[in-house]
């Protein structure tokens, strides 16, 4: 466990190292910020080490490209803003339709997207083919997008960790938070090392920001989805795309050193109190057998490893992120459906309002999630779009 200088008072306490609490830390810590960041396992081990790395426009909420895009900007930039690599390939994306049913889907989901600002067009399968000569003869349109592209998840913790100790943060890792109340102008934190406090405090917690907002005595419901990845041997190259379906259960792409990684939101079991994860081999069969429909090429291939993560998602799959209504000083940041690809915008934009920078970006205000029962005025019902 880190040592935690428990006696001095930090400028802000960020509670959760994923890809969202790492990023709010780092910038506020290179704009002078005395900057503490609590993480209770290693950094980046969680939902942002054991994703897909896909960043994609196509699987991302409509409300949400704007801030995804400039978040691929930065991803693709990241040696320059980071200081460290993380694998990041960008490339051409396809979202596939084999059926009718899915072509409609595609194309208005496209649309929607592309009146968002994302650049999709529809393609037919001759142009289809030639953009991903892999593909399946089975295709009848896809939706083309040329902001695409994946990360090396597991390499975000390696690469933040060193950003945010050039940074200057105190990275106290293997150091859970238990809880955190306000105390006379700031924060006063419950942690394993003891106590801390801070005048400011960012929870990003993932997942367990549910937990973390019941600190504060708020009811912030957060769904968990147990998203099944696998990843096969090393083969020649069978594709150079990253490549999707409409309905959103497949994401495939193959590594430079040539993985190729397979999932699609393939659900295996698990539980974020308890904590593990089970996989489920009936949706592992159901997600190859998506992969070789795409890829027939995959089917030579054979899989060296599978693996479940916990993916937080709201209510509306928007993220949460913006001030705790009530406590001053105090912000929530995560917990957003495909956040890997949005994250590192989001957090900045949110270290901005922290550090009072720029043109205030309201983000995403948790005020629509939080459950009535905590005392919040009910928020207005949200359609849950699929389609969106
Ligand atoms: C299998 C899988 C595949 C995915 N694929 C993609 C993809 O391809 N593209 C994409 O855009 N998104 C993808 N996602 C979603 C994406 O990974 C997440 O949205 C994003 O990484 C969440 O980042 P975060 O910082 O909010 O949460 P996390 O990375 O989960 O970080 C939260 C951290 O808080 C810590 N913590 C919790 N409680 C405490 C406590 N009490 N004290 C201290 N620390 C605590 C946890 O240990 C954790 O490290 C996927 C997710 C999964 C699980």
């Amino acid at each position: 466990m880190t040592p935690v200088p428990s006696r001095e008072r930090y400028d802000l306490a960020v509670v959760g190292g994923g890809v969202h609490g790492a990023t709010v830390a780092l910038f506020c810590a290179r704009a002078g910020l005395r900057t503490i960041l609590f993480e209770r396992g290693s950094l980046c081990r969680e939902a942002s080490g054991v994703n897909a790395g896909t960043l994609t426009m196509q699987m991302t909420r409509v409300a949400l490209i704007p801030y995804a895009l400039q978040a691929h900007a930065m991803w693709a930039s990241a040696p320059e803003w980071l200081g460290h690599d993380v694998g990041v390939v960008v490339c051409d994306g396809l979202s596939l339709a084999f059926t009718e049913g899915e072509a409609e889907l595609l194309t208005y989901r496209a649309g929607k997207r592309r009146e968002a600002g994302a650049p999709i067009d529809l393609v037919g399968p001759a142009r289809a083919l030639e953009i991903e000569p892999g593909l399946s003869e089975r295709v009848l349109v896809a939706g083309h997008c040329k902001v695409d592209g994946f990360a090396n998840a597991y390499l975000t913790g390696l690469a933040y960790r060193a950003a945010l100790i050039e940074a200057g943060v105190t990275l106290c890792e293997q150091v859970p938070v238990a809880g955190a109340v306000p105390d006379g102008g700031g924060y006063e934190l419950d942690t394993a090392a003891g106590t801390v406090r801070a005048r400011r405090l960012v929870l990003a917690g993932g997942v367990w920001l549910e937990e973390m907002a019941a600190w504060l005595g708020l009811r912030l419901p957060i769904k968990v989805l147990i998203n099944q990845l696998a990843v096969t041997e090393r083969i020649a190259p069978v594709m150079r795309t990253v490549v999707g379906i409409a309905s959103g259960l497949l994401s495939l792409k193959q590594y430079p050193h040539g993985t190729v990684v397979i999932g699609g939101g393939w659900q295996g079991r698990g539980d974020r109190v308890q904590g593990g994860v089970e996989l489920v081999p009936d949706s592992l069969i159901g997600n190859m057998r998506l992969a070789c429909h795409a890829i027939p090429a995959l089917r030579r291939s054979r899989l060296a490893r599978a693996w479940a993560g916990l993916e937080a998602e709201t209510r509306d799959a928007l993220p949460a992120a913006g001030p705790i209504p009530g406590f001053p000083d105090a912000w929530i940041c995560g917990s957003v459906h495909s956040g890997y690809t949005s994250g590192p915008f989001i957090a900045k934009r949110l270290a901005d309002r922290i550090l009072e920078r720029g043109e205030p970006d309201p983000l995403f205000p948790i005020d629509r999630l939080l459950a009535p029962e905590a005392g919040a005025a009910p928020s207005a019902p949200v359609a849950e779009a699929p389609l969106s």
